[in-house]
């Protein structure tokens, strides 16, 4: 597999790899059509920086504005290196901290890159006015995530995906309205078109209207973000959809590694059989948060029961078991290890709600830390405890208020007064459509961005870095590397979409919408999905193993059998049918759930989130085995579903000792 990676020293490839990318002028971008799929952080960007290069853009995504996109969801921050906290950043430790949080399983040129380039997000974002949080004396403020033992994380309060979509949003309202951005809301691509081996467009639909259309580009760029909602419960906004990448990749772009999957440990826990969606409590309250649960089964029953309240048991009786387990890291370390933690207490049977899936996230001792603080600067010295708490509450409410009064409106308890209850589940995949250097997949002219391509975090993401790759993607790293490709296509002229290659696409499109919405089915698209995911969560979630990922194969196989003979989708093709459009998502979501199997099965070892467990220390870590499997395992698909081909891309570390991870 080429990857591209420019030849020279570590810190000058990316440099020396821009100096040398061919240019066009700017009179010839004005005859270069691109088509972006997606306007989260990293489609947006790349679409307001291609046309504000001079590139003639049309964006398309499926909500009814970009800046509805699921990175408005993002909460707790983005890293750069800047090292405003003098407490020993860099770019070299950015790097490092991605590597090793990723086990070991990212290439190192472009985490490299991708640290180096961090601290320009910030400077961008700032300029274009996004709101980050500011210390007392006007400095941007840090605060630390996961895995790491510096302060790098820049904020607004939890809405920092939100405050940066506006800034990319207004980007791209710049450009759309010099109609340099022409704008596709609530439209779906529905496949992407080749002619002759290269990208040449897609065919989309009209979600309000079901009109079929074409669109020809001289380069397509994936920025569709992540495929978790293939476990039905996640973290993902409900529509969040695999279907772009899958597209793509049936039409020859490999996927990488998709069994690599962030399971986040801190969502407000399942409540009940019939609920759609979880809330994550972002990680950043891990700066503050002690994570616990009962020193004993007695107490864990007795809360789980209503006998017993969190606040009456002792400090002596709680079991920080990540401050326990991990003290270099404690409560801050890497989310695939704080996950197997909570779970590995709740099997135990510590779990303290009514499941017995739930560990407890503690403000208590944070409220006291602030709330003296406070006094002491207030000259309250000698102040009574009621006023000393009022103090810490009002200072996490500005640290973390919209988290807490989310947690309030859904759960009812006061997360000022009571431990929030929390448990793993899914978040973010770190597998996706595989890249080269340059961000091209394995198709000439297709592109692929932000949580969409295998991207830069191994085995495992740490906190506070998607914001940061999707930025990086689409504002400093595409708008290079397309150049140098389409720097051949100057003379190419206007791609037409009166073609042999579009009318196929269309044709097989509408075929398999008239199949859906014919089928005579009993049971509705969700059905299926709940189906899927409990097999996803059962077998390929926290812990795998071999018998259990074979299960997964078959029962996936059967289930998308029955999904087509047994569906039924309401209504028609030519209206807004929601119901059409979760099909033909989980239409794609049944193959790669089981391709998603597959890799997790092939990969005999465990390694960041992917947790096999015939592979573990004998503490119970993560058991690499670099000599067999320190490669991304890259999928070719082979014209069906169940049949795929590996390509393995050798990881090679030549800056960083490699080591089996430790947090302790
Ligand atoms: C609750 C939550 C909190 C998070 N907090 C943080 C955080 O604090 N820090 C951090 O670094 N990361 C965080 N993340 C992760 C981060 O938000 C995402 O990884 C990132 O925003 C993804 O950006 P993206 O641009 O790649 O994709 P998205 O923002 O998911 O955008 C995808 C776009 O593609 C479009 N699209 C998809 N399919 C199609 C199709 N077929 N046709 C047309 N358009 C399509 C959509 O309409 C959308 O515009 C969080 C994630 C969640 C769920």
């Amino acid at each position: 597999m080429d990857t591209k990676i420019p030849p020279g020293p570590l810190s000058e490839k990316w440099t020396n790899h821009k100096n040398n990318l061919n240019l066009i002028s700017p009179a010839n971008k004005r005859k270069l059509d691109v088509i972006v799929v997606g306007t989260g952080l990293a489609g947006g960007s790349a679409a307001s920086t291609l046309a504000e290069l001079g590139y003639n853009v049309k964006s398309f995504c499926f909500q009814d504005s970009p800046r509805r996109a699921h990175s408005v969801a993002a909460q707790g921050g983005i890293n750069a290196a800047k090292n405003y906290q003098g407490d020993g950043d860099s770019v070299y430790r950015l790097f490092y901290d991605t590597i090793k949080g990723g086990d070991y399983r990212s290439r190192e040129a472009n985490v490299y890159r991708l640290a180096e380039v961090s601290s320009n997000i910030i400077d961008q974002c700032v300029a274009q006015g996004v709101p980050f949080a500011r210390e007392y004396g006007g400095l941007l403020d840090n605060r630390s995530f996961g895995g790491v033992q510096v302060s790098r994380t820049f904020y607004a309060k939890g809405q920092t995906g939100q405050q940066l979509l506006l800034g990319v949003y207004s980007a791209m309202n710049r450009q759309i309205a010099r109609g340099q951005i022409q704008m596709f809301n609530r439209h779906e691509m529905m496949d992407v078109v080749l002619v002759n081996g290269k990208a040449r467009g897609i065919i989309s639909r009209n979600l309000v209207n079901g009109k079929i259309e074409r669109h020809a580009a001289h380069a397509v760029i994936i920025a569709s973000g992540g495929y978790g909602n293939l476990f039905y419960l996640s973290t993902y906004a409900m529509g969040s959809n695999a279907s772009a990448a899958w597209k793509a990749h049936r039409r020859g772009a490999f996927l990488a590694n998709p069994c690599f999957n962030q399971i986040h440990p801190t969502a407000i826990p399942v409540g009940g059989p019939n609920q759609s969606k979880l809330t994550l409590m972002s990680e950043s309250l891990r700066n503050d948060g002690r994570i616990w649960v009962p020193k004993t089964i007695e107490d864990a029953k007795a809360i789980r029961e209503g006998r017993k309240k969190p606040e009456d048991l002792r400090e002596e009786d709680r079991d920080y078991y990540l401050e326990r387990q991990y003290p270099a890291f404690g409560n801050l370390v890497p989310r695939d290890v704080a996950s197997r933690a909570a779970k590995e207490r709740c099997d135990a049977g510590f779990g303290v709600n009514i499941t017995g899936q739930a560990v407890f996230l503690d403000f208590a001792s944070a409220v006291q830390r602030f709330g003296s603080e406070q006094a002491h600067i207030k000259r309250l010295e000698n102040t009574d405890d009621e006023i000393i708490k009022d103090l810490g509450k009002e200072m996490m409410k500005q640290k973390y208020g919209n988290l807490f009064q989310m947690y309030q409106k859904i759960v009812d308890q006061n997360p000022y007064e009571t431990p929030m209850k929390i448990y793993p589940t899914t978040h973010y995949t770190m597998g996706g459509l595989w890249v080269d250097y340059n961000l091209m997949t394995t198709v000439p002219g297709l592109f692929a961005i932000g949580e969409a391509n295998f991207s830069d975090h191994g085995a495992n993401r740490l906190g506070a870095s998607a914001l940061m790759q999707g930025l990086a993607d689409g504002y400093f790293i595409l708008p290079y590397t397309i150049g140098d490709y389409l720097s051949a296509e100057i003379g190419a002229g206007k791609v037409t979409t009166a073609s042999i290659e579009f009318e196929k696409a269309e044709m097989k499109v509408k075929d398999t919408i008239d199949t859906l919405i014919t089928n005579k089915g009993v049971h509705p698209v969700d059905y299926f999905h709940k189906k899927l995911g409990t097999i996803m969560w059962k077998y390929c979630g926290i812990n795998r193993y071999k018998k259990g990922l074979e299960t997964a194969m078959e029962e996936i196989a059967l289930l998308r059998k029955e999904f087509w003979e047994n569906v039924i989708v309401p209504g028609t093709a030519d209206e807004f049918n929601e119901e059409l459009a979760k099909a033909g998502r989980l239409a794609d979501f049944l193959e790669l759930g089981e391709l998603y199997a597959k890799d997790a099965l092939s990969r005999e070892e465990s390694c960041g989130a992917h947790y096999r467990e015939e592979h573990r220390t004998s503490e119970g870590e993560a058991m690499r085995d670099d000599e067999n499997f320190g490669h991304v395992a890259s999928w070719e698909y082979m014209g069906a579903p169940g049949e795929w081909k590996l390509h393995k891309e050798k990881l090679v570390y030549e800056n960083i000792i490699v080591q089996q991870r430790s947090y302790k």
